[in-house]
């Protein structure tokens, strides 16, 4: 498959109606533009017993379809392994041994956003890095050289965020979540990424990683997230968000979403005949649970 777009969910839990409008979205994107679509379960990290199943089912019963078996990546380590060591042995790379805490708590600079790493191992001597492996398995960071990275978002236009020296390992052994979706990206020919917006500023360094990698850049859709009633992200705790919880309350989801993107249809692919991405609402949608 050449040309593919997706749907990558962590199976932390139950998808809620604004993660199944994201995956609605991603379907119709790479659907109407004659794009395959696969799903990938990115269970790096924070996995709840039978989450990737229950999501799965959802967007099976919200009418998606997709190429193949779902990937996951738990099952793909090499390939980010590989991706790593490639960097390693390039020069690319260095050993930190930073607690999230100590980041957190270094000096600010003018230039450094907050959060970002500060810079303490990028140049620690040889026999530095000895001693501080004894105390601890070390984090594998990008060695970047640039400041910030533009990219294009079919929405958003242009998107230039700043760049810091990257986690691609954590301590731990685990691939870091901007190493694997790159590797992954790449890997599985999507060159097409429809996600939630809270992602956008994390696409500049993740496309700076995929050059360094000689993966070509995807095209970038960041579509708005859904809202609770109170102008917040909407989440589990807002009540019944769930594609079961709201079924079981007599709520037609899929009617729900298509109706909140302006559309009309019964199934995904009545949807296409109307699916015109420049008509796309880019306010957040805001959802009020059924009491
Ligand atoms: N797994 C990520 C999430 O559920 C999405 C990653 C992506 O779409 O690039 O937030």
């Amino acid at each position: 498959m050449s040309a593919t777009g997706r749907f990558a969910p962590s199976p932390s839990g139950d998808l809620h109606i604004g993660n199944l409008r994201t995956a609605l979205l991603a379907w119709l994107f790479a659907r109407s533009s004659g794009r395959g679509f696969l799903v990938r379960i990115e269970d790096l990290d924070r996995v709840k017993e039978g989450a990737a199943e229950r999501q799965l089912d959802d967007l099976r019963e919200l009418g998606l379809n997709w190429d193949g078996q779902p990937a996951r990546q738990t099952d793909r380590r090499a390939l980010y392994d590989a991706a790593i060591d490639g960097l390693v042995t390039q020069g690319r790379t260095f050993e930190c041994f930073c607690t999230r805490r100590e980041i957190l708590e270094a000096p600010s600079a003018p230039h450094r956003p907050p959060g970002a790493y500060p810079g303490t191992c990028h140049d620690l001597t040889p026999a530095e890095r000895e001693s501080r492996r004894v105390e601890r398995n070390p984090a594998i960071r990008l060695r970047s050289d640039v400041e910030t990275w533009t990219v294009r978002d079919l929405l958003h236009g242009e998107v230039t965020a700043g760049v810091d020296d990257l986690v691609l390992r954590r301590g731990d052994g685990v691939p870091a979540y901007n190493l694997a979706v790159v590797v992954d990206d790449g890997e599985q020919g999507v060159d097409q990424v429809v996600r939630g917006d809270d992602l956008l500023t994390s696409a500049p360094r993740q496309a700076y990683l995929a050059e360094l990698l000689g993966i070509e850049t995807p095209l970038y859709a960041h579509v708005p997230l859904a809202l609770n009633t109170e102008g917040q992200r909407l989440a589990k705790r807002d009540g019944a968000v769930t594609y079961r919880e709201l079924t079981e309350r007599g709520i037609d989801v899929f009617a729900t979403i298509s109706g909140s993107l302006g559309l009309t249809g019964s199934t995904p692919e009545q949807l296409l005949d109307t699916f015109d991405p420049a008509a796309l609402p880019h306010a957040p949608w805001t959802f009020a649970p059924p009491a």
